[in-house]
């Protein structure tokens, strides 16, 4: 049996996706902004592609702007805010300890210019307040950046009411809504965002494809100069094919997204259920407030790298956490986040699904994810001595 367990680090394309592409890797080839037919005829697509972008997050055509991807709408985002904040004498942003590197390293990098960080702490859980955040925005605030959904344990924020704190305080509110966008819902104008970044790939769309929604108003900082597009702010022919794939990938995850829900959080529960029978285990993040398609654990005693190996022996594509941590042995700052030490964030599993995951599949994982903890715990020293009493457990 092989199994695609990884969704939360990207999709497999859905044929819609592929079949909206495909005009426009041919027939419809025009630069947008040619002025004969054949760019015109690329032109109306990309303008009727933004529009039904627009119309699944609850804004305007103007306010999209497409980007390379996820990464590349964080760093636009923040780095406008952070100009526009500049501009006020205002060097002070908000965000969370489990971020994705796309938020965490850019916000780094301002902090080499001079601003303040205060990165929030996060809940065992895996959730932040909004009061966490009303407590921690001052006068020189210039923006608060927090996931919609994480990428590792798939907690989901209480975005809506944080926004309402920022809006009140008159902060610049951002939310990276990449794991979010096609599984949950959005609508910016509720939800009081700011600004928005999305990215193609997680919700079975092209990779290298993504949004930046930026409320009428804010003034977006080019990352990348050049050409008039996207109204001056992010130079470069327009990727046609992978937009229009976006698109397609959108409405179809939308159009599906209650189906898909249902379906995901069924698979899921299973299981969850089935792996916290494994001794010594524990999920990580809320079990109700996060993604459909999230089951994230960590198992005591044992390495994430030689069960993601023994796993894809038997088949199963699974994570340790983030595609952008593994590679390297330091743990996952999301698992040191929610609290759990570096021996036991070491031994984490993170399978995530997509609607074409089965019973049967899952019901495979469980077992194979038994058979593999059970046979790395008999070779683990470590575990040796926790059963033996040398050392105290301290998932119990
Ligand atoms: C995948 C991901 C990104 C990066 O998106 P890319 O399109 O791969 O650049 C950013 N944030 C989160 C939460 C993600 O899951």
């Amino acid at each position: 049996m092989r199994i695609y367990a990884d969704n939360a680090a990207t999709t497999k394309m859905s044929r819609t996706a592929v079949e909206a592409m495909l005009p426009y890797m041919s027939e419809i080839y025009g630069n947008p902004s040619s002025l004969h037919s054949v760019g015109q005829e690329a032109a109306e697509a990309l303008a009727d592609a933004r529009e039904r972008i627009a119309k699944r997050l609850g804004c305007t055509a103007r306010e999209i702007t497409f980007t390379s991807g996820g990464s590349e709408a964080d760093n636009q985002a923040i780095l406008t805010a952070a100009k526009l904040g500049e501009w006020k004498g205002k060097r002070h942003i908000i965000s969370t300890a489990f971020e994705h590197h796309a938020v965490l390293h850019t916000l780094e990098a301002l902090k080499k210019e001079g601003f303040e960080i205060t990165l929030l702490d996060v809940h065992e859980n895996g959730l932040v307040t909004a009061q966490q955040v009303r407590e921690a925005i001052r006068p020189d605030t210039c923006l608060v950046t927090v996931m919609y959904a994480n990428n590792e344990i798939g907690t989901i924020q209480p975005i809506a009411e944080i926004g309402a704190v920022c809006r009140e305080a008159g902060v610049l509110f951002h939310t990276d809504a990449v794991q979010a966008a096609g599984h949950l819902p959005i609508n910016v104008v509720d939800q009081n965002i700011d600004m928005l970044s999305l990215s193609a790939h997680k919700f079975h769309g092209p990779k290298g494809i993504g949004v930046l929604y930026a409320k009428k108003g804010i003034a977006l900082q080019n990352l990348i100069y050049g050409g008039a597009q996207e109204r001056g702010k992010r130079a470069g022919t327009e990727n046609i094919p992978a937009i229009m794939g976006m698109a397609a990938a959108l409405d179809e995850a939308c159009e599906k997204m209650d189906e898909n829900a249902a379906k995901l959080t069924k698979l899921r529960d299973r299981l969850i259920e089935g792996i916290s029978q494994i001794p010594h285990s524990a999920l990580n993040g809320d079990a109700v407030q996060r993604l459909p398609g999230n089951v994230s654990f960590c198992f005591e005693g044992i390495e994430g790298e030689s069960l993601l190996l023994l796993l894809d022996d038997k088949g199963v594509a699974a994570s340790s956490g983030s595609a952008c941590t593994s590679g390297s042995l330091d743990p996952s700052h999301v698992l040191l986040a929610i609290g759990r030490i570096h021996d036991v964030a070491h031994g984490s599993l993170r399978l995530s699904l997509c609607e074409e995951n089965t019973e049967e599949e899952i019901d495979y994982m469980i077992s194979a994810v038994r058979q593999v903890v059970e046979y790395l715990r008999n070779m683990s020293p470590v575990y040796r001595d926790l059963e033996m009493g040398k050392r105290e457990f301290i998932i119990k």
